[in-house]
């Protein structure tokens, strides 16, 4: 299954912020404590960067948002036609 939100375990402080602000309530705390948060319906993310946006070790790596190809090629594809 594809994985829309990829913490670095290093990086990430699992401080939760970005579960309190995903707009979808995709996340979860790990139950694991000082482990990096579950992604619990990858399929429902809006791709809307909230979580990404607020977290505070985000200049470390702690969280990406990786979107799926499909979605990146119409986003070449819209770029490419807006230069004509
Ligand atoms: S990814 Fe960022 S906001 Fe989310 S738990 Fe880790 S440090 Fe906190």
């Amino acid at each position: 299954m594809f994985n829309p939100i990829v913490f670095d375990q290093k990086a990430c402080n699992a401080c939760n912020v970005c579960v309190d602000v995903c707009t979808m309530d995709i996340l979860a705390p790990n139950p694991e404590k000082g482990k990096p948060p579950v992604v619990l319906y990858p399929d429902e993310c809006e791709y809307d960067g909230s979580c990404w946006t607020h977290c505070p070790s985000r200049d470390k790596g702690a969280i990406d948002i990786v979107m799926p190809l499909s979605m990146r090629a119409s986003i070449l594809r819209g770029a490419k036609e807006g230069q004509k």
